[in-house]
């Protein structure tokens, strides 16, 4: 495993994202043996970062993270977890659920701990002075209950440029999703440079965009085998690239099974050097690769939906429609689960990462 310094820390420079855990065929609950294994392997293999959060698998994820690094050397691991503020009502009850986690989590402080998704949305409440959610964790840190404290974020660069004036000093590090797609479609690259500013690191999450770069088609394959050759797998091209962005720490992969981790490991096992002109033309490939809709399958919409539609499954739906034609998978939804069913009520759209115009894209479908 390479590792990466991190002030008095050695972090393996991948680290295991716990929102796409294990899943039980029979009811879509972790699949806690499988989740155990692969925390062994990672603990024997050396990656030594964990990153969960509040809502992960409807708060599952931290708890079941919580059983299994119980059983381990609480000074084996680093654990991050994340306050849950992409979703307004949470701020009324910041210390309960900081409690509430550390009680999940079975830990007595988080090594890591994040303000999750800083965004246009909520950027006022996280500097409102009279929640003083900031000055509440800046506590619990001088406690020796938070290590590292440090905000995740999909927000625009302004967004991103008045959070960083008013706390930078404070952050330790900062999780952006970051991949050779989103370099330019994202503002990564900008988002780094004004990171580098500030002199705070970059965690890396979304590296394989919710799985997209894995598993390309063929057009996007063929693309990229003229930039990486036709012997080197496409997720192993995907991280090489953020491998060679020198402000780059951490790079979390929500990985789901067991294949997954040892082909990462491997992958990770070895210094990955990248030519500068190969690195742009990477960068130049994202723009020609980019989905119709940019959806990670994150589902931090689908609680949101007052008709219970599967919002990723549809968005997947219409960027197949968009490249093969096909409207085969639509016709066969139950008739609740179809488009029509959208009230346009916008409500996802608050919730959504990627900013996707849903109630939009659903009109568009019901059309299809
Ligand atoms: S706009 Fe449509 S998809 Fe979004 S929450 Fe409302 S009904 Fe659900
Ligand atoms: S539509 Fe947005 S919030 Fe919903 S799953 Fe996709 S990326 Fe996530």
């Amino acid at each position: 495993m390479i590792y990466k310094q991190f002030k008095d820390l050695q972090l393996s420079s991948l680290g295991l994202g716990c929102m796409r855990l294990p899943q039980l065929p029979e009811n879509g609950g972790i699949d806690e043996a499988m989740t155990a294994q692969m925390v062994e392997y990672c603990m024997k293999q050396g990656v030594n970062y964990f990153d969960t959060a509040y809502v992960y698998h409807g708060g599952k994820s931290e708890v079941v993270m919580g059983q299994i690094l119980s059983r381990y050397d609480r000074k084996s691991f680093y654990l991050a977890d994340k306050f849950p503020g992409f979703d307004p009502t949470f701020f009324t009850k910041v210390p309960e659920i900081f409690e509430e986690q550390l009680g999940r989590c079975q830990v007595d402080y988080f090594d890591f701990y994040l303000c999750h998704n800083v965004c246009e949305r909520n950027i006022d409440s996280y500097m409102d002075r009279e929640i003083g959610i900031i000055p509440y964790f800046l506590e619990q840190k001088a406690a020796g209950r938070i290590k590292h404290l440090g905000f995740s974020t999909h927000a625009e660069l302004p967004a991103l440029e008045r959070f960083l004036e008013a706390y930078g000093e404070h952050m330790e590090f900062c999780q952006i999703q970051l991949n050779y797609l989103d370099w330019t479609w994202q503002k990564a690259e900008e988002k780094v440079a004004l990171l580098r500013k500030y002199g705070i690191p970059v965690w890396v999450m979304e590296p394989l965009r919710g799985g997209k770069l894995a598993v390309l088609t063929e057009r996007d394959k063929a693309l990229l085998e003229e930039v990486c050759g036709k012997e080197e797998a496409p997720v192993s091209c995907a991280f090489r690239f953020l491998r060679n962005i020198p402000e780059v720490t951490m790079i979390l992969s929500g990985m789901s099974d067991m294949d997954q981790l040892m082909e990462n490991v491997a992958t990770f096992s070895q210094e990955q050097i990248m030519e500068p002109e190969q690195f742009d033309a990477m960068a130049q490939l994202g723009k020609k690769m980019i989905e119709a809709v940019p959806c990670t399958a994150c589902r931090y919409c689908t609680d949101y939906c007052p008709m219970s539609l599967d919002i990723p499954k549809l968005m997947r739906l219409y960027n197949e429609h968009r490249f093969t034609g096909s409207t085969y998978a639509l016709n066969s939804l139950p008739e609740e689960k179809k488009p029509h069913n959208c009230l346009g009520c916008r409500q996802c759209e608050g919730f959504c990462p990627q900013n996707i115009p849903i109630s939009e894209k659903m009109k568009e479908l019901s059309k299809i």
